[in-house]
């Protein structure tokens, strides 16, 4: 028996071997925890606040709580609304960014992030939403949660370890009065000499500060790319594909897409700090893919997929982000993907445009383009 029982919950993408949950024993945790509070201390009126909710398990057993979502993921926000209808639950407002948080809360679930900078990030902005006498759960697996994970808890308050269950673990921590204010240093800066580039970075975006081999190798490969009226930058991160795409070709219409509200955040600034004013116009979007794109055809789509998804290795973004590209492609525009050789996108490439040619290598990546046909 678990608390997700009777409840209908996917992934997305969907896992179409029905292999992978879209939750775990640290939802459950969660989930059970608040339950057993609201029933011990009779919480009638909460006002709970989610973070991290990855697929919206949370928010979907939660139901009859006044609650608000909160996680950088554009992916976890649409994945919860399709939960939520698919077991009959109402709406739950999602935020991408704490400014939209308001508070205060009398309670948060806290699925914890892997990266211990954005724990920190993320109990700094708990504390300034929380009330005096609010309660934090905070949950992960065992093997994602990072090492001294206490010690950070315990900047946000008084901390007790619950028995963890199935390899997961639960904390509580009172926030309480009188704790200073946790300090989060600022994101480091990527600086690429050779490139004339200064990238920012932030919370939980990719790449941090040093530069992916696999993107190094992608921009290596961009004199390569025919000329393009409109390029995209599918998975953008902090933005270095789209920014050298652009240095390239000058007057070409540039767009950035991530799922990461984050991510875009920062490649919207690393664009301002490192591109000129003139030229065609950028833009930029949060969301899963170009689902939700409307504008003109792509001449080129660059992309450096991610090969996995809250932990789990996985294929279904890569391909999901493929196809999504294959129908935003202009007749005879081209989809440049760099991966690690050994995940053989060239198959995936083929299977999806029937066509697939090497433009870029180096020991351990290739660099691959896929172009529509002029019947496209
Ligand atoms: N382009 C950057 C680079 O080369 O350094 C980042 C590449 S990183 C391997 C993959 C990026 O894809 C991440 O920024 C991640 O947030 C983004 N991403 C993952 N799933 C996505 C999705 N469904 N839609 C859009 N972006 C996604």
């Amino acid at each position: 028996m678990t608390v997700f029982d009777g409840f209908s919950l996917v992934r997305r993408p969907s896992d179409e071997r029905g292999l992978l949950r879209a939750w775990d024993a640290a939802d459950e945790l969660l989930v059970a925890s608040l339950h057993r509070w609201r029933a011990h201390e009779s919480q009638c009126s909460v006002r709970l606040l989610i973070v991290g909710d990855t697929f919206g398990a949370l928010a979907v057993a939660t139901d009859g709580v006044q609650r608000l979502g909160w996680s950088d993921s554009a992916v976890s926000h649409l994945a919860t609304a399709q939960n939520l209808a698919l077991n009959g639950g109402g709406h739950v407002a999602c935020v991408g960014s704490p400014e939209e948080l308001g508070g205060p809360f009398d309670a948060v679930l806290w699925r914890l992030p892997r990266a211990v900078d954005v724990l920190r990030y993320q109990a700094s902005v708990i504390q300034s939403v929380v009330g005096r006498r609010a309660v934090v759960w905070a949950a992960g697996m065992d093997k994602h949660v990072p090492p001294g994970v206490n010690a950070h808890l315990a900047e946000l308050g008084e901390v007790t370890m619950v028995p963890g269950v199935k390899k997961a673990h639960i904390f509580r921590i009172a926030p309480g009065d009188g704790h200073p204010r946790i300090q989060v240093a600022p994101a480091r800066t990527l600086t690429v000499p050779e490139w004339g580039l200064e990238l920012q970075g932030g919370p939980g975006v990719f790449a941090g500060d040093h530069l992916d081999v696999g993107a190094r190798v992608l921009v290596a490969a961009l004199p390569g790319l025919r000329e393009s009226a409109h390029i995209a930058d599918l998975g953008c991160g902090n933005g270095v594909v789209g920014i050298m795409a652009r240095r390239h070709q000058p007057e070409a219409e540039v767009h950035f897409f991530d799922e990461s509200h984050a991510a875009v955040g920062v490649a919207r600034a690393n664009v301002k700090r490192n591109l000129g004013g003139s030229g065609g116009p950028i833009h930029f979007h949060v969301g899963d893919g170009m689902y939700a794109y409307e504008g003109p055809m792509f001449d080129a789509v660059l992309c450096n997929p991610p090969f996995h998804q809250h932990g789990t290795v996985t294929d279904a973004v890569a391909w999901q982000m493929f196809s999504n590209a294959r129908t935003h492609l202009a007749p005879g525009g081209e989809l440049w993907v760099v991966g690690n050789r050994h995940l053989g996108y060239h198959l995936k490439l083929r299977r999806l445009f029937g066509n697939c040619r090497q433009v870029g290598e180096h020991p351990k990546f290739v660099v691959l383009a896929a172009s529509v046909g002029p019947e496209h």
